[in-house]
């Protein structure tokens, strides 16, 4: 089942919420994709002509969304783990307001710009020592692909230029161009794109749940480590240039958190062997987990090179970054410079609303607040794994969460592929008035998640929300499992 082959009935029983001081109008246009001869809704690219069309967004505030027909949403998963400091922020919408009404576009390589240099700044101080310099893009896969060659072209001028593979981890993420899929572990799109791009050697990514037999998390994290050394030996240490990986996975694995022990094997490996480190923090860096950079959890493993979006602008303008240490930057720069840039890299307006979140983010005190309110939700949904048939495992680390939905919890048994359990509970969120995020990896192969990320602003009462609102929806989802004699 497509995430929108559920009949349009489910978006409109959706929670009516109490009349909205809403800009929103109320819209007739077609309600099925295709209906109209040309242009019409994106979506139109993922489903057939006559699907049903997903609500239309009205306005949003703070952890809420409504729909153009006034109906509310809590945004579970703040869209796609973006929305960190919350929706239709005051401060930062003025700080856009008057930095468009300044200049919206300088090019950075003509033009300095005073929100570049105080972003750039800020984030290097917050990511602390070992990262000098921050490189502004518009996006996470922007973002990958600017590591990996500003890796290799600091291998180049360093008389390394034997360096170029890129080792990544199966199941992973880290994006959706061309360079970024070339590490990125997932069968299904490699199947689709994999000859276009040089695919890169993949190790196993630790999981936690669904552990080999006969290993524990610990030991099954080990193995994977030493895989990384036995690929990296195979492969010819002097042809490694970088291995990346997401700290703690994203779709990819549901948030999965490895043991410290994992992270300092890996960086002892990758310093035998002269191999870059570059984690990919696209989510969970800028305060989600409860430190700035999830890497701040293991002090005794530090990455060279990270890489963030998502969060850092949340999502008020499109924006990535990578943060560098200063021997690299300064060996490409004294070579002749990145030989890498896109018409918005360093956009001035995406750095002020940046700077603009940035100053919410400490006002807030957000990176606290997302541990605090991480250890509530974790509570809350451990709890509720105690009275769903359906929640197989809680994890994840502050408010980067997820659970894992299983068809039976004593043998781990997923659901089938075929059944799609995340789409179907989306549906069903709907309907309970909550917004959930999904976007299914590898087709469901290492099982189905459903991320738990709200804005770092949530309260206490509006986590009570949404656990009550999610766990109607599992309600739904179970009761359809089990018509379908599937849990
Ligand atoms: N890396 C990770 C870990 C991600 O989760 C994502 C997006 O979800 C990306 C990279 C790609 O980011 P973007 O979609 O902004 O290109």
């Amino acid at each position: 089942m497509r995430l929108l082959s559920c009949p349009r009935s489910a978006y409109r029983a959706a929670q009516m919420s109490p009349p909205a001081a809403s800009s929103a109008t109320s819209h007739s246009a077609p309600r099925l994709l295709g209906d109209q001869p040309q242009g019409g809704s994106v979506l139109s690219f993922y489903s057939t002509k006559g699907s049903p069309r997903p609500p239309r967004i009205g306005r949003a505030e703070g952890v809420y969304l409504w729909d153009a027909d006034g109906r509310r949403y809590l945004d579970a998963t703040a869209g796609a783990v973006v929305a960190n400091i919350g929706h239709g922020n005051p401060h930062v919408l003025a700080a856009m307001q008057a930095q468009a009404a300044r200049v919206s576009f300088a090019y950075p390589r003509f033009f300095e710009s005073e929100h570049n240099v105080a972003l750039a700044d800020r984030v290097c101080a917050l990511a602390g020592p070992g990262f000098d310099r921050a490189f502004f893009v518009s996006g996470g896969s922007e973002a990958n692909e600017a590591a990996i060659k500003l890796a290799r072209q600091y291998a180049v001028v360093t008389g390394q230029a034997s360096r170029w593979k890129v080792i990544s981890r199966n199941p992973s993420y880290h994006g959706s161009t061309l360079g970024a899929l070339a590490v990125t572990g997932d069968e299904h799109t490699s199947s689709i794109y994999g000859p276009m791009v040089r695919t890169m050697p993949k190790v196993p990514a630790p999981l936690s749940y669904r552990l080999p037999e006969g290993e524990s998390v610990e030991s099954h994290a080990m193995a994977c480590a030493d895989a990384l050394e036995r690929t990296i030996e195979q492969e010819g240490p002097e042809s490694v240039l970088a291995f990346i990986l997401e700290p703690i996975g994203g779709l990819s694995t549901g948030t999965v958190v490895s043991p410290p022990a994992y992270f300092e094997r890996v960086r002892r490996i990758c310093d035998r062997h002269g191999v870059l480190v570059i984690y990919d923090e696209i989510m969970s860096g800028a305060g989600r987990t409860g430190k700035f950079l999830a890497a701040h959890h293991w002090l005794a493993a530090r990455p060279d090179i990270v890489t963030l979006a998502k969060g850092l602008a949340a999502g008020y303008t499109p924006l990535g970054c990578v943060l560098v240490p200063d021997r690299i930057v300064d060996a490409v720069a004294g070579s002749g410079g990145f030989v890498h840039g896109h018409t918005y890299f360093t956009n001035p307006l995406s750095c002020a609303v940046a700077n603009a979140v940035m100053d919410e983010v400490e006002r807030l005190d957000l990176v606290t607040r997302a541990r605090e309110r991480g250890e509530s939700l974790r509570r809350r949904l451990e709890a509720l794994a105690q009275r769903s048939p359906l929640v197989g495992d809680v994890r994840g680390l502050g408010l980067l969460a997820a659970i894992e939905i299983v068809a039976d919890k004593g043998t781990r048994r997923a659901l089938p592929a075929a059944f799609n359990a995340p789409a179907r509970l989306t549906v069903h969120g709907l309907r309970h008035g909550i917004a959930l995020y999904n976007r299914r990896a590898n087709l469901g192969a290492f099982g189905d998640f459903q991320m738990i990320t709200p804005p770092l602003t949530i309260s206490e009462l509006e986590l009570d929300e949404l656990v009550e609102r999610l766990e109607r929806s599992l309600d739904d989802l179970a009761a359809e499992a089990a018509r379908a004699k599937l849990a």
